[in-house]
């Protein structure tokens, strides 16, 4: 199965592709993890990406493309993945379609997961993950069971995004506005595009999608 899960920066894409991974053992391929990572390395790819995500404008189409396109021809991904962060402009989602495919591969469908403002820049304020194995949290929606230990693997240490503040924020849901959300009627067109009411609680709106991932 491939999937993408779509939506504004903090509507939940990452937690849901972390629990549709577990449940059907999908791998998640988020663009701003590897793209984090690339910044962590040092490479001149981090390098190139760096500036704009610090700045909440969006990475070249050229950039994200490429890692995506590398990705997906690793053995992981042979039984499907989720897409969480890509494509994030029509450009992405016309070379994607082209690289599908190339490989003899079909899109299953694209969720949207629909999220009001307001909570947005609440559940970016209060994210942070586990610095280990990157499982999501948030300082008041989703504490690990045992106060400071990730449920996931026991760590202590945890991490935040130096772009979840206030300022880029407000860059990113701008950029998500222009240029991310045209590429819902070019999905919608084709008839692979689902809605999610993003401002359920977290189990609801993985149940919504379960359901439509059972059909
Ligand atoms: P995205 O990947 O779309 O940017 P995340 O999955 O990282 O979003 O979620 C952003 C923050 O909001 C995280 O701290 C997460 O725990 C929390 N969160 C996710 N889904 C919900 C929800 N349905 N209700 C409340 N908080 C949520
Ligand atoms: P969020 O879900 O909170 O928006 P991500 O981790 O998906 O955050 O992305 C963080 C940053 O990485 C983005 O603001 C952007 O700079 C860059 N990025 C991630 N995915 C893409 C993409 N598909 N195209 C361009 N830039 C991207
Ligand atoms: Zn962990």
């Amino acid at each position: 199965m491939i999937l993408i899960l779509f939506g504004p920066p903090g509507a939940g894409k990452g937690t849901q592709a972390q629990r549709i991974e577990k449940a059907h053992g999908l791998v998640q391929l988020s663009t701003g993890d590897m793209l984090r990572a690339a910044v962590s390395a040092g490479t001149e790819m981090g390098k190139l990406a760096k500036s704009k995500m610090d700045a909440g404008a969006l990475v070249s189409d050229d950039i994200v493309i490429g890692i995506i396109n590398d990705r997906i021809q690793e053995d992981d991904c042979k039984d499907g993945f989720i897409l969480d962060g890509f494509p994030r402009t029509v450009a992405q989602a016309e070379a994607l379609d082209e690289m599908l495919t190339q490989q003899t591969l079909k899109l299953d469908a694209v969720i949207e997961i629909k999220v009001d403002d307001a909570a947005l820049v609440e559940r970016i304020a209060g994210r942070y993950t586990c610095a280990n194995c990157n499982e999501g949290y948030h300082d008041t929606n989703l504490k690990p069971k045992v106060e400071g230990v990730c449920d996931n693997c026991g760590s202590t240490e945890f991490k935040r995004r130096p772009d979840d503040n206030a300022e880029t924020v407000a860059k990113r849901l701008k950029e998500y506005y222009a240029q991310t959300a045209p590429v819902l009627p070019y999905y919608a067109d084709k008839g692979v595009l689902r809605s999610v009411d993003g401002m359920q609680a977290i189990d609801d709106v993985s149940a919504q999608i379960a359901s439509i991932l059972a059909v």
